[in-house]
Formats: C-alpha cells, structure tokens, sequence
C-alpha cells in the first residue's frame, strides 16, 4: 500500500509541513533521518541544523523566559531539557533551536504525523506512485513527496573546530552573535563570499572587532556588500590566511585562532573569542542528483514562483534544501507550510486524497 505524502526531513520546514499535512488528514509519514556517525560528523542528524545551535531569539511567538511548566506539560518526559529534569535553574533566555525542534516534533505527533528515524538513500521518482529506499525500513511508496532535506554547513575540518562548535565556534551570526560571550569582545569570520561579509557586518553589531579571514586578497562577495564591510572600521580584513587552529580551554571555550599564511609567510596568532565559519552550505541533496533539476551548487530547483513544486510534478521542496538565499527557521517553516498546501491540492487534483 502507498503512502499518500511521505515527508523527508525534520528540520523546520519538515515539521511544519507535517503538521499542515496531518491537520490536512493526509497521514504524513516523515522520514527524520537516521541518528549514525556518519550523519553526526557530516552535520545531518535529525531535526536539522537547529538543533546544532543555541538561543533562539528571532523565531516569533518564543520570547525569553517562562518555559519551565510550557515545555514540561508539551514533550514527552524522555525528550524534555535537562533543566526541567534536574529541576535547575530556569535560563534567562528563550527557547533554544534543540527545544523548539522537539515542540514541532511533537506537535507534528499531536495531529497524527508518523515517523520513521532512518535515511533515504535513493528514489524512483520517474513513475507513480513513487518510491524511496531507505535503509532500515527497505522500499517506501507514496503518492507524494515533500523534501525538506535542508542543508548543511561547510566547516573547515579542523579537529579544534569540532571542539569548540557551540563553545565560541558557530556557522550562524543571526543565530549565535548576540549571545552574552560575544558582546564587546573580538571575534573573527571566516571566509570571503556574501555570507562571510553579511555575518562580519552583523556581528559587528556586538563586537569589539571582526576580523574578516580569507585564504586569498580579493573577496568573492557582490561589490556593494564588500564596500560596505571594507568601509565598516570596526571588520578588520586578514588576507592570505587559513585557520590552521582554533584555540581555547573547557572553561572559556574558544580565547583565539591561529593563522597559517597562504602565500608563504609569517603565521600569526589572533585573540578572539568566537569563530564563524561561512565558508558556504552544501544541501543535502544527494540522493536526488539526476532526478530532480538541482542548480548549480546541488539546491533544488523551484520552477515555479512563489510555489513548492519541483520539476517532478507531485514531488514538492521547502526549506533550505532548495533555498539558499535566506536560510531562516522561520522561512523553512513558511515553505513548509507552503509545501504541504500544495502537496494537498495536487492530491485532490489527482483523486488520491
Ligand atoms: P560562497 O560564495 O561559495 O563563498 C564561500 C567563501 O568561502 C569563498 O570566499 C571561499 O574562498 C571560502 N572558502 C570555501 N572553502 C573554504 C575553506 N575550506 N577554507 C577557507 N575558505 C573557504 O558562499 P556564500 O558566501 O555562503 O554564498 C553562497 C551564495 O549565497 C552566493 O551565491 C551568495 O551570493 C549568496 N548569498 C547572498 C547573500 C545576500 O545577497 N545578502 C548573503 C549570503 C549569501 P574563495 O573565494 O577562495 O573560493
């Protein structure tokens, strides 16, 4: 028997198109991903990159503080925070990217989304109804499919880097920069492309300093946003140079970097007290190539504007998986949301639901 939506993906665009989808009385099943090594190190364990940051600030309707009894009555005891556990300290902040994932989650159970903690390794997306391969729960069929696979973020493969990632080490300045540990304080972004500029004008919103490392002299950023961080005294640019080390201890988290030169020269050390990466994302798209249209850095391809659809009619895409522009939490759950109307309507349209 086929499945009438199978979702994959459990990021915010995932779970928020589970939940119209269940809302909708379509049964989604949602493919969370499976919980391997493999997954960890690439960056691709269940619920996304947001469960890979800290404080959420910006997400709507989660102002800080006041969470204890909402997040105790919400999640299933074996999923609820460690402070609620240990009955600690409240913290000050609002909710954090794990938190708000495990709420959608649930949320997504509440209205009757099924899961299935596994990955789809390939598909047959050239004829109906479709079908997925996964790894534990073999061949899935479905009439229709919303990928919300997302994307991950390219680190620069440094052991020290993998050590102090949420201790001063981050690939998100929206997410991560105005934390209390960076304010006031010298900080550094590396890379030399729109991401790398955004986040070093961004972060000098808290910072003392940005220094601004890339491995060449010329940036790859669009010209105005160059200029504008160039003019910008408080980005301190750093050419010819790689992050050959991050440095730190336990306690502080990350206290500075070192720096190889690229063209030959002196090495040199910089105190700071937070890292971030923007060496571009990668989606992961993988098991998609040659089946639906991808762009040329692997992101799928919207054909239509202002739609979820895909190249392959009944196969829909929402969140970073195919958008490499914004990249927010609360866009992915937007398209999500977007996605999961038009899976519906084309259902309808095609009598299967
Ligand atoms: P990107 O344009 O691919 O730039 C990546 C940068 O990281 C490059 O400067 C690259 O150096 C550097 N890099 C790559 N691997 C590295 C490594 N291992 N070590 C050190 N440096 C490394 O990626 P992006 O900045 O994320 O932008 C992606 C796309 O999104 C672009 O099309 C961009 O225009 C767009 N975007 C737009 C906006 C905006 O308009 N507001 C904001 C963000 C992103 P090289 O230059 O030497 O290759």
């Amino acid at each position: 028997m086929s499945e009438t939506v199978v979702i994959i993906g459990s990021g915010p665009a995932g779970w928020t198109a589970a939940i119209y989808a269940a809302r909708a009385s379509l049964k989604p099943l949602v493919i969370e991903g499976a919980v391997t090594e493999e997954n960890r190190l690439k960056g691709t364990l269940p619920l996304g990159q947001l469960n890979l940051t800290t404080e959420i600030e910006n997400f709507p309707g989660f102002p800080a503080g006041h969470l204890r009894d909402y997040l105790g009555s919400a999640l299933a005891e074996d999923r609820r925070p460690y402070w609620i556990l240990d009955n600690g300290p409240q913290p000050a902040h609002g909710l954090t990217g794990p938190e708000l994932m495990e709420l959608m989650r649930q949320q997504a159970i509440n209205f009757g989304a099924r899961i299935i903690t596994d990955d789809v390794v390939s598909v047959d997306f050239s004829k109906r109804p479709f079908t997925m391969n996964t790894i534990e729960n073999g061949a899935i069929s479905t009439h229709a499919v919303i990928v919300a696979t997302g994307a991950r973020a390219n680190w620069l493969g440094l052991p020290s880097e993998e050590r102090f990632k949420n201790h001063g080490v981050s690939a998100c300045a929206v997410c991560d920069g105005a934390l209390p540990r960076f304010r006031g304080k010298p900080l550094a972004v590396v890379g030399g492309g729109d991401s790398a500029v955004e986040e070093a004008s961004y972060l000098t919103k808290f910072a003392s300093t940005v220094y601004l490392i890339h491995r060449r002299d010329k940036l790859r950023a669009s010209k105005i946003m160059e200029k504008r961080a160039l003019e910008n005294p408080r980005i301190v640019p750093v050419w010819n140079s790689a992050v050959s080390e991050v440095l730190g201890n336990d306690t502080d988290g990350v206290t500075g970097i070192r720096l190889a030169s690229t063209v030959g020269g002196e090495g040199k050390s910089l105190d700071i007290v937070g890292l971030f990466v923007a060496i571009g994302h990668t989606p992961n798209t993988d098991f998609l190539k040659g089946v639906l249209e991808l762009d040329s850095k692997g992101y799928i391809v919207w054909p239509k504007a202002h739609r979820s659809d895909t190249t392959v009619e009944g196969i829909f895409a929402a969140g970073d998986v195919a958008d490499s522009h914004y990249r927010q939490a609360v866009t992915a759950a937007g398209s999500g949301c977007m996605a999961a109307l038009d899976a519906e309507r084309w259902l309808a349209a095609q009598g299967v639901h």
